[in-house]
């Protein structure tokens, strides 16, 4: 029998409209009529089920994002979900139906860094014409009914998995990636990880899951570590109640930890990760910081830390979070503390920018 690939598959009943969210200038983003965008070679257009917001979107929103697409033609949105409805040429790796979940980024697949396997630090980034894309930065994204993407950056989620925790994987895999990079073996280990948010929250679960001996989380939100200690974090310490330092060289009887992770992204944390890491130890820099940072280099090389650094959910790491997800081990779902339809989406931004009602992960359903 010879099996032959479909040269084009799609559900039966396709819309040529969509409403999509598209910005027009900073702070100005409408809900408009846009037409179907179609997937081309080794891409699936994926009807959306829901896409969640983050730190970079407001970047995005308020025109601080320094790649953002032309106005008036660009829809946002970078961490969604949904269901496979059309395969473009070549691709057998998904059919219509399938539920799957992202990575953000699909590197050109040419250069010496996706050569390597670092498609997030693509030496294309930003240029379609090379075949990079970076759905919701670089290419239209999820805030919308209908988002087109790369099979190379897409996971089939099985049924166990809901939409609301897949919609979390990607974040999950930010922290996961990270850890992958500074050496993965964690068992054993006791963890500082600072910043409560989505992607705190994410790795904390990752770090109990990977073996972790403890778990210290650290932030300014009681309501946010509250979650944390939910999803298995040991230890909480609340900066404006006590100081961080203080508080986990107390906890690790003075040794410090073997891990600190920084998720905060704010200016004065890198120097306490240097403060609360053991001799030897490791400091993972995952955030991003609104000016340059400081920190007393000459203790991190004293005291053998090595740091390292990663963005965003590179090396597979979102399959590995499907998996823990398929597993029971990862909730993302408990993180949605709100949902907005799709016209509501700059409701959506005001209520993340003023932290209305303690918001941690808000959603856009379509
Ligand atoms: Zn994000
Ligand atoms: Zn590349």
């Amino acid at each position: 029998m010879t099996m032959t690939l479909p040269a084009f598959a799609q559900q039966d009943t396709l819309p040529e409209i969509m409403r999509a969210a598209v910005l027009f200038g900073p702070q100005d983003i409408r809900l408009i009529d846009r037409p179907l965008p179609k997937p081309h070679s080794g891409e699936v257009l994926v009807k959306v089920a829901m896409c969640g917001t983050c730190g970079t979107d407001l970047k995005i929103y308020d025109g601080h994002f320094p790649l953002t697409l032309p106005l008036g033609a660009f829809t946002p949105g970078h961490e969604w979900t949904g269901t496979v409805v059309a395969l473009g040429e070549t691709v057998d790796e998904f059919a219509v139906g399938d539920r799957v979940c992202i990575e953000a980024h699909h590197g050109c697949g040419r250069c010496d860094n996706c050569l390597s396997g670092k498609y997030t630090a693509c030496l294309n980034y930003g240029n379609p014409t090379k075949g990079h894309r970076a759905t919701g930065m670089t290419a239209d994204g999820g805030f919308a009914e209908y988002v087109v993407h790369h099979v190379s950056a897409l996971y089939k989620i099985p049924p166990q998995v809901s939409f609301k925790d897949a919609v979390l994987l990607t974040t999950a895999g930010t922290g996961l990636y990270g850890l992958d990079t500074a050496g993965g073996y964690i068992a054993g280990y006791d963890i500082a990880i600072f910043g409560p948010g989505p992607v705190g929250l994410m790795t904390v679960q990752a770090c109990k899951q990977l073996g972790a001996a403890s778990v210290i989380l650290v932030g300014t939100r009681t309501s946010r570590l509250e979650m944390g200690r939910r999803l298995g974090a040991d230890h909480l310490i609340n900066i404006r109640a006590r100081d961080p330092v203080v508080a986990i060289r107390e906890l690790t009887d003075g040794a410090g930890v073997d891990l600190a992770i920084e998720c905060s992204g704010a200016v004065e944390t890198p120097q306490q990760c240097v403060q609360v890491t053991k001799r030897g130890g490791k400091i993972l820099v995952v955030a991003f910081y609104p000016q340059p940072v400081t920190l007393d280099l000459s203790a991190v090389v004293r005291s053998d830390i090595t740091i390292y650094t990663t963005r965003g959910e590179g090396g597979n790491n979102v399959k590995r979070a499907v998996s823990l997800a398929a597993q029971g081990r990862l909730r993302g779902s408990d993180l949605i503390t709100h949902e907005f339809p799709l016209e509501d989406i700059a409701e959506a931004f005001r209520v993340m920018r003023e932290r209305i009602d303690e918001p941690i992960k808000i959603v856009i359903v379509p």
